[in-house]
């Protein structure tokens, strides 16, 4: 154990199916580093930001008991590494993988750089089921329909987890680190107060977040999913997105409860969510051949498609200002939690989109600015999808009415009501379309419209076919 071994930690905050960490620990002294470089910094959402510093603080108190010390650092990555190997005289930096286009460009340099000064430099996968270059047709090139992906990616096993590092044995060689706080990370705004209220953002928050939906939501999972109010999704993603929690633990738990349990709503509930894993793996693995799509359509037919200025209206969308209930609830559900359900984010992005017109990208930047699981993949495919510019896309003509969604998926308004205050006394046959009520009705709720509430800004059937004509453009 007489060698030292620099851990980079990233998008890694743990210590359960970390191989980074857990293979240093065997082999020697280690020395887990944060590095907080200027891409970090320009690239990151204030939500994501927010989550990092409590991830950040929650990892540096793991590591500590464990008998370690997480050093936290700012600058280049490769002058802070350098810096660190001669301090600590290491000779191996170890990292587990990251895929986003600007990483992959980096951690390739830096692994070229350091090798020529004969550093041993060892990464590993563990973010994804599978790597995103790993699933391909038999010709070699990559899926965008997602089932094809899906069924293929079947034929391949997922790698094993390592189990929980325990110990480590601290280097001796004393380094300097900055505070979590000398970061900066926190936002200005008292947003921070009302999103600390919903999220543990800890490794162990990741854990109890799982343990409940297990426990009380995995059997109703494929039918209830879909349905904000009743919340049976698994809310994982701000742990999947900062790596907290490792997807590949979450699939062997799965497989091997699964069959210990013998049932098969069981294992189809688990095949369900498991399915979304890979949903996850699909977005990487688009984002791995096509990186230029987190700003450029998939479709280049979409490169002509004539978008709308709409400045005011892109306002009124992210204050939750449109109009449209269900589209509101979300995008207020957004602001405060820095969550919004799938189903709610599909109608509001295609609100944005097809009913405003206004660019994806705005949408898209609104979103990865105040999501906590933001994420770059994800975000990008869920966008592009929306769009109608992307894989397995859904196509232009199907244009979500955020009405028909809202009664069909919240039927009483309970979601619509929790978010949207002002609307609570609105009974539920006029909840989905306050403008239709009649006045008395509207008197009886305290509801103004353009006063309490607004009136929609756009009118729903003006609005698709106006979305129409511009699709038969590109066509
Ligand atoms: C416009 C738009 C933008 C989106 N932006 C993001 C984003 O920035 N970050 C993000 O993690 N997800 C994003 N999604 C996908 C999806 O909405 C969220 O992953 C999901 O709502 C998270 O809730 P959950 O953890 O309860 O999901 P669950 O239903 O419990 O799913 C479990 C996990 O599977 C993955 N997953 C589920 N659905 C998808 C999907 N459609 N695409 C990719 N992975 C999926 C997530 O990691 C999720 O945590 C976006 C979807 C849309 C339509």
């Amino acid at each position: 154990m007489n060698k030292t071994i620099i851990v980079w930690i990233r998008k890694d905050f743990r210590l359960v199916d970390n191989p980074a960490l857990f293979h240093a620990a065997k082999e020697g002294m280690v020395v887990p580093v944060y590095i907080h470089d200027d891409y970090e910094e320009s690239s990151m959402g204030s939500a994501s930001k927010w989550w990092l510093h409590h991830a950040l603080n929650d990892f540096k108190t793991s590591i500590k008991k464990i008998e370690g010390t997480l050093i936290v650092q700012k600058g280049n990555p490769k002058d802070v590494l350098q810096k660190l190997l001669h301090e600590t005289n290491a000779q191996d930096i170890y990292w587990n993988s990251r895929y986003e286009p600007h990483a992959l460009k980096r951690d390739k340099e830096l692994q070229a750089f350091f090798s020529e000064q004969q550093i041993n430099i060892r990464t590993f996968e563990g973010f994804l089921l599978h790597e995103p270059w790993k699933i391909t047709k038999e010709n070699g090139d990559p899926y965008k329909v997602f089932t094809a992906y899906y069924k293929a990616s079947q034929k391949h096993s997922v790698s094993s987890a390592v189990k929980k590092v325990t110990s480590i044995q601290a280097s001796s060689k004393p380094v300097e680190s900055l505070s979590v706080s000398d970061l900066d990370l926190l936002p200005s705004i008292p947003w921070d107060e009302t999103i600390k209220s919903t999220w543990e953002a800890t490794e162990k928050g990741a854990i109890d977040v799982f343990k409940t939906f297990l426990k009380n939501k995995l059997l109703h999972y494929e039918k209830g999913r879909d349905f904000p109010a009743e919340a049976l999704n698994s809310f994982l993603s701000p742990y999947l997105a900062t790596g907290q929690l490792s997807a590949r633990v979450l699939y062997h738990y799965l497989r091997t409860k699964a069959e210990k349990v013998g049932s098969d709503a069981f294992e189809q509930q688990a095949e369900m969510f498991i399915r979304q894993l890979i949903w996850r793996d699909f977005a990487y693995q688009l984002l791995y051949h096509f990186p230029h799509t987190t700003t450029e359509p998939l479709n280049e037919k979409f490169k002509q498609f004539q978008w709308a200025d709409g400045n005011e209206e892109l306002q009124a969308w992210k204050n939750g200002k449109t109009g449209y209930p269900l589209v509101d609830a979300g995008m207020r559900e957004l602001w405060e939690t820095g969550f919004m359900h799938n189903r709610v984010r599909m109608v509001a992005a295609s609100f944005l989109v097809k009913h405003l017109l206004i660019h994806w990208k705005h949408g898209a930047n609104w979103f990865f600015d105040t999501l906590v699981d933001a994420d770059l993949a994800n975000n990008t495919m869920g966008w592009q999808w929306v769009a109608g510019s992307g894989a397995d896309a859904a196509p232009y003509f199907r244009i979500f009415n955020p009405i028909t969604q809202s009664e069909k998926f919240d039927k009483e308004g309970e979601y619509i009501k929790k978010w949207l205050p002002e609307l609570k006394d609105i009974p539920s046959s006029y909840i989905h379309k306050p403008w239709e009520a009649p006045a008395d009705v509207l008197e009886k709720a305290n509801v103004t419209l353009n006063k309490t509430y607004p009136a929609p800004i756009v009118d729903h059937k003006a609005a698709r076919e106006r979305a129409l004509e511009h699709y038969q453009h590109i066509k």
